[in-house]
């Protein structure tokens, strides 16, 4: 089988593996449909974070299942699933406790498509060995556009998890995201407004990006990060910028949070002691994904979100190679059979 295998900044191709088997009674198969990337997937394939290649890229897909363990309960061959971007067992006490993506059970990290996470294949591939089946996949509900739902794993419940519980337990909060990162800064923007947010402040200096947000009802501000945006309970900082990271610790209102999706490689300096004295909780992480993933598709199915809007080009799978050479925000590689349905939507120029 093929899978796509990140070389060097702009380059990828297609390299032969052999096809992934069942080791388990709880393993399944699954064969990608439509894979995206992950906006730290864009940074490592433009040359701006410090994974080298070569390794199987890419850990956001819809697949069909095509072949299951006998303990497999859950799932069928022919159904289409979210396949969740870590690897997680199922049963251990983090998993148990909603923390999947730091299963006790395999080594730290262990995700698709990263080297140092063990060798577990990457979502731009014919075939994915899936462990622990039951626990690793989600349904998709019929009738939403799979294209949209592509980032479902991993960068759409990451804009859900910093925004809506936090609005939850402060309903119409304002909300300031500083974006620069890519999708999830939007999809949070989406999340917030959708959640009730009386205010979504959106920082970028990216004009598509900033047409989005706009789009999605935010109050765009284009330009130089400032040192301060204002004063906001809820701040996500998905910029994969130091400035930008310091604003939204400066951003937030008297014992407000303050989520940080990444994208920082290095140590930054923290205004620890203005931190101090305003009372700041401060959150960093890859997001907890799995958890997460079936509430988002309902509010997609349901018509709460319509995360479309965030989808950049739709290609052949065949084509990643040189599609994803490209930057682009939120480009969607797919089976043929499922991009002459949706008609190529947005084929890749
Ligand atoms: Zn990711
Ligand atoms: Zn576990």
């Amino acid at each position: 089988m093929r899978e796509l295998t990140y070389i060097a900044p702009g380059k990828l191709e297609w390299r032969e593996r052999p096809d992934p088997a069942i080791q388990t009674p709880n393993d399944a198969i699954v064969r990608p449909l439509a894979a995206t990337t992950c906006d730290l997937d864009q940074l490592i394939i433009h040359g701006r974070s410090p994974f080298a290649g070569p390794f199987a890229i890419g850990h956001e897909c819809l697949g069909e299942v095509v072949a299951v363990g006998e303990n497999v309960r859950l799932h069928c061959v022919g159904d289409v699933v979210v396949v969740h971007w870590h690897i997680s067992c199922g049963h251990c006490v983090r998993c148990t406790s909603a923390r999947p993506n730091s299963c006790a059970s395999h080594q730290p990290g262990a995700m698709y498509g990263l080297p140092g996470m063990g060798d577990w294949g990457g979502t731009f591939s014919d075939l994915l060995r899936i462990v622990s089946a039951d626990t690793a996949l989600t349904p998709v509900p019929p009738g939403i556009d799979l294209a949209g739902v592509a980032s479902a794993a991993d960068n759409l419940p990451f804009g859900y998890e910093f925004t809506v519980p936090h609005l939850a337990a402060a309903p119409g909060a304002e909300v300031l995201v500083m974006g620069g990162c890519g999708s999830i800064a939007l999809y949070a923007v989406m999340f917030a407004a959708a959640a009730g947010a009386s205010r979504v402040v959106y920082h970028d200096v990216d004009r598509d990006r900033l047409a989005i947000a706009e789009r999605l009802s935010a109050e765009v501000v284009d330009g130089a990060v400032p040192r301060s945006a204002g004063s906001f309970p809820i701040v996500v900082d998905a910029s994969a910028n130091a400035a930008s990271l310091m604003c939204a610790l400066r951003s937030v209102e008297p014992e407000g949070i303050v989520s940080s999706v990444g994208g920082h490689f290095k140590d930054e300096p923290m205004p620890l002691f203005e931190m101090y004295r305003r009372g700041v909780r401060f959150y960093t992480g890859r997001g907890r994904g799995g958890p997460n993933v079936a509430t988002v598709l309902e509010w997609v199915a349901d018509g709460r979100i319509d995360p479309t809007i965030i989808v950049s080009a739709v290609a052949p799978f065949d084509n990643a190679p040189d599609v994803l050479a490209t930057p682009s925000l939120k480009p969607v590689l797919i089976r043929p059979a499922i991009h002459a349905q949706i008609g190529g939507r947005k084929s890749h120029a």
